[in-house]
């Protein structure tokens, strides 16, 4: 906060000085009101010598009606529109493509600023319709089975980056304005990156997706899903109840430790504790911490995994969501078998889980997680790094059977 108002006054100084010069001030010294969240727009509006009220008239024009051109703030005074002209900005990342598959998921490939690109996906299933929205460019986590993780880290992405991948989306649906119908009613942190190194940002824009003069979408459909980023989980519940998924994968650490490398660091038990800990201090301690498993072909797809996922899960409150593993082309991983599936599955709820699975959604335009983005964005050492190891292991796989 103290930056924000330290930046302002720069600003408003820098104004007074150059109204004399009759300059305008650059836009990389005014504030992008798109990513402050109702409380840092209070503190904006009171550091520019303004009543709080106008927080939440921006935010309505800007998150609920769509609006990012200060002169058609019309219950905002002309003086008022003004100086918001000179100390603020609104500013959108770009979509550079947007694809739409038969089953009616949309892709949109987002630059932001930098030329950095990521990828938001937004999947209609009955009255529901869940975007999928990215936290970073990359990600430094490097899970053996993730795309995103193999491009390695660029960048946290700014809370107006975050929240911009939401009001894009609801633009091209024409979701803004009163009473129009809500095409995105769920919000789920499940794209690039991993949202707990991001802390802040997510915090900020997860709070502008919940809030009432924003997006206004209930805090059981905004989920955050981490592969266990213990401290910041610690911390979560102080700033947001939002719903939480935790990307398990495997039921032991030897395995866990293989597939999602933070886990040598913050192992399983330690993981769940935290989680439940969470669940239990939101206001109402219902919920249910939701289990990402993603299956691969004879890597953690087995019975015997299975029966394990049951044995550690008994005494916590989840529901277990099924991924089939998503192939991609530097992964020698792969998908699990239908039966597998539905073994594994069948196995779940016969121990008595609540479990879903995960279809497969827009097929025909790439629309899993990290894929599209990353031919864009291959140009990181690691993902260099990948190609080479992935090439070797072919060579060693073709050369052998000859010997
Ligand atoms: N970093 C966070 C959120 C982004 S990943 C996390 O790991 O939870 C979102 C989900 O996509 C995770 O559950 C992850 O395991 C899954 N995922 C990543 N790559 C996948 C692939 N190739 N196939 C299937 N699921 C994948
Ligand atoms: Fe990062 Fe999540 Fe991918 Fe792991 S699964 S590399 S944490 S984005």
């Amino acid at each position: 906060m103290a930056e924000l108002s330290l930046a302002v006054n720069a600003v408003l100084n820098t104004q007074s000085a150059r109204d004399s010069a009759a300059e305008e001030p650059t836009a990389a010294l005014k504030v992008n009101l798109l990513g402050l969240n109702h409380q840092k727009l209070v503190s904006f509006f009171e550091s520019i010598g303004e009543k709080k009220f106008r927080a939440a008239q921006v935010l309505k024009w800007i998150h609920q009606l769509g609006v990012i051109d200060f002169d058609a703030m019309t219950n905002i005074s002309k003086g008022l529109r003004e100086k918001l002209k000179r100390t603020a900005t609104l500013e959108l990342p770009e979509i550079i493509q947007q694809l739409d598959s038969k089953d009616g998921t949309r892709k949109f490939l987002i630059r932001e600023s930098g030329g950095s690109v990521i990828e938001t996906v937004y999947i209609p299933e009955g009255n529901r319709g869940t975007l999928c929205v990215s936290s970073q460019v990359g990600c430094a986590l490097d899970c053996s089975f993730c795309m995103t993780g193999k491009q390695g880290f660029s960048r946290d992405l700014d809370a107006f980056e975050i929240i911009g991948q939401v009001w894009l989306a609801a633009k091209s649906f024409g979701q803004f304005g009163e009473d129009r119908p809500r095409k995105i009613t769920n919000v789920v942190m499940m794209g690039m990156g991993e949202p707990l190194l991001n802390f802040d940002n997510v915090v900020d824009s997860m709070n502008i997706m919940m809030h009432d003069n924003a997006y206004g979408i209930s805090k059981r459909r905004v989920t955050l899903s981490t592969s266990g980023v213990v401290p910041a989980l610690d911390r979560l519940g102080e700033y947001t109840d939002c719903c939480l998924a935790i990307s398990l994968h495997a039921a032991n650490d030897e395995l866990r430790n293989e597939l999602v490398p933070i886990n040598k660091k913050y192992p399983i038990a330690m993981l769940l504790e935290s989680a439940q800990r969470y669940i239990e201090n939101t206001p109402d301690n219902r919920r249910k911490i939701t289990i990402e498993y993603t299956l691969i072909d004879h890597v953690n797809d087995r019975m015997e995994h299975a029966v394990e996922l049951a044995d550690l899960l008994r005494d916590v409150p989840v529901k277990i969501n099924l991924i089939p593993f998503n192939p991609f082309n530097l992964s020698n991983y792969k998908r699990v078998s239908n039966n597998q599936l539905h073994r594994f599955r069948d196995y779940l709820i016969e121990q008595g889980y609540i479990v879903t699975v995960r279809t497969t959604r827009g097929d025909d335009i790439d629309a899993a997680c990290g894929q599209l983005a990353g031919q864009v964005n291959d140009r990181t050492r690691r993902s260099e790094r990948y190609k080479a190891k992935f090439e070797e292991e072919q060579a060693i796989k073709i050369i052998t059977p000859e010997q």
